[in-house]
């Protein structure tokens, strides 16, 4: 399944051929731990163990590389387990690392609370501000990591001038693509060396599942990957894979309409008497546009704002809505509206992720459009 196919054909087709014993046209749920050998090492498709490979996990492999337009494809048990193999291969004692000063919380946590004890350095800064990434780079920098667009305020980093910024200082760029997903944003080809994801949000689409994936082309930096991807052993199970690949089918069609009903809420948004700001990368005056623009094919499916009357206000409209559900996480088919200063970003208080009382976030879903709007109206009345 090459490159000359378009995004919604590989998204069905690549790493999915029929089953070879079977004809089935889906790719079944391998659900075994182990394969028989012929004769002692005598491996028939490659296959020993489920831990270092699983026909379903390698079909999901597949099919995400050719999204991102990568050569290799890992599988995680979630975003984070993704996070950890990553810079657990390419970092060690006395290493740096910079990160977004906005970056997901749990990454941040990863990096504060767990790789700092084991000598890993980091700084956090705005990728937004190029000289602020170029001060905060070191001798001993070895990754770059950008996330964009940003959680919870969408802030967008310029992917290609940070492929650059990292590789005159010899550091690797990882770009977290989980809000864009490669059906927007092709880090690989704007010069990232891995792209991230947790598979849990828009590429599963449907939360009803936990997974996390990494995408590259050089062939020996999958190699360290896939060495530490068995030997960390943070891999998902053959149904889980079989989830987000099923998932993977139709992410063009929902992103298309994810983005489509972020513009009408948008639209409602803007110039509301009960809304401050609204914080969307598509908005031609948002200190992203330009950026996003080059970059994305669309601007997503995540809107955020901060409401008129502060905290107070923002929690009222997090609690009134009836389709929009008052829940964490993002990307699935269902709309989901949250205050991040009391829930995601709670544990954030005091850190460079502080956010304001007065933000609600959204991740528009891709139930009737005119439903959303008139749910969100009378919750902001
Ligand atoms: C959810 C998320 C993660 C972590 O992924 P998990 O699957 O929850 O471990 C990382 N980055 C971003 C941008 C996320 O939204």
């Amino acid at each position: 399944m090459g490159s000359r196919h378009g995004f919604e054909t590989r998204a069905i087709h690549a790493g999915q051929g029929p089953d070879a014993a079977t004809g089935a046209v889906v790719v079944p749920i391998y659900q075994t731990s182990t394969y028989k050998q012929d004769g002692v090492g005598g491996l028939r498709g490659g296959y020993e163990y489920s831990r270092s490979a699983n026909p379903t996990r390698t079909a999901l492999e597949q099919c995400l590389a050719a999204l991102e337009g990568g050569r290799h494809g890992l599988a995680f048990a979630s975003g984070l387990a993704a996070e950890t193999a990553l810079i657990q291969a390419v970092c060690g004692p006395g290493d740096h690392v910079v990160i977004p000063n906005d970056a997901y919380g749990g990454t941040f946590r990863l990096f504060a609370r767990v790789l700092e004890r084991w000598g890993l350095n980091f700084t956090p800064v705005w990728l937004g501000d190029l000289d602020q990434v170029r001060a905060a780079i070191r001798p001993q920098t070895r990754l770059v990591w950008c996330e964009t667009p940003t959680n919870p305020l969408l802030g967008i980093a310029d992917i290609a001038a940070l492929a650059g910024l990292a590789h005159e200082h010899d550091a690797l760029l990882a770009v977290d693509n989980t809000f864009a997903t490669p059906y927007l944003q092709q880090p690989l080809a704007l010069g990232a060396d891995v792209v991230v994801h947790s598979t849990t949000k828009y590429v599963g689409g449907h939360s009803d599942v936990v997974g996390g994936a990494l995408v590259v082309s050089d062939q020996a930096l999958a190699e360290v990957l896939t060495f530490h991807q068995n030997a960390l052993g943070g891999v998902p199970g053959p149904f889980d894979s079989w989830l987000v690949l099923r998932g993977a089918k139709t992410l063009g069609v929902r992103m298309d309409r994810h983005c489509a009903n972020a513009e009408r809420i948008v639209d409602l948004l803007v110039g509301h008497p009960g809304v401050d700001l609204v914080l969307y990368p598509g908005l031609p005056d948002s200190p992203g546009y330009e950026v996003a623009t080059k970059q994305m094919s669309g601007y997503g499916g995540m809107v955020s704002f901060t409401v008129r009357g502060g905290e107070p206000a923002a929690l009222r409209v997090c609690e009134r809505t009836e389709l929009f559900t008052l829940g964490e996480s993002l990307g699935g088919v269902e709309s989901l509206i949250e205050h991040p200063g009391r829930m995601t970003h709670a544990s954030a208080a005091g850190s460079p992720l502080e956010v304001s009382g007065d933000l609600v976030r959204l991740s528009v879903g891709i139930e009737t459009v005119d439903d959303l709007v008139e749910d969100l109206r009378q919750a902001l009345d």
